[in-house]
């Protein structure tokens, strides 16, 4: 039975390390399947659209993400392609609350269609050409790989770095 997983809330560090790339052996090990499950689980029981493995405290590349009641597991995903084309809309994200715990929103502008390559739970090499909601958490969850939060595209989110 999968279960779920405590997420990390911001400013915690390990949200901010850039995750490393997943070999092929920790790939098919028992407990890479348990975590791919476990964090599928985790993200439809917070009602989430997508879900990083550093925001359950595994700095290693893997997002899951939901598409139409469908979950696709991207492993070491890469964007290839970016839209010229930009879309500005709310982002929340499960790692991120105020005050009193609860999720913040905040236009975020994103790349309005992507191309990204990864591997599948089995190993396969996948292409996917994702547009507007779906390309929108791809991108998100990514960000999370490299140690970005959404709330870091603000100028005068409190905790982000580059505001004054
Ligand atoms: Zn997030």
């Amino acid at each position: 039975m999968a279960k779920q997983l405590n997420i990390l809330i911001n400013p915690h560090p390990t949200l901010r390390k850039k995750s490393l790339e997943i070999s092929p052996e920790e790939l098919f090990s028992k407990k890479m399947k348990t975590l791919l499950l476990d964090m599928e689980e985790t993200m439809k029981k917070k009602d989430g659209a997508g879900l990083a493995a550093p925001q359950i405290g595994e700095n290693i590349r893997i997002i899951v993400v939901s598409d139409e009641n469908k979950t696709i597991f991207l492993i070491n995903p890469k964007i290839t392609k970016k839209s010229w084309a930009r879309k500005v809309e709310d982002e929340g994200c499960l790692s991120v609350l105020n005050e009193k715990g609860e999720i913040i929103y905040a236009p975020i502008s994103r790349h309005k269609k992507i191309n990204c390559i990864y591997l599948d739970e089995k190993g396969n090499k996948k292409t996917l050409a994702a547009e507007n909601l779906l390309a929108r958490v791809i991108q998100h969850e990514i960000d999370h790989l490299d140690g970005i939060l959404f709330i870091d595209y603000l100028k005068d989110f409190p905790n982000n770095p580059k505001a004054s």
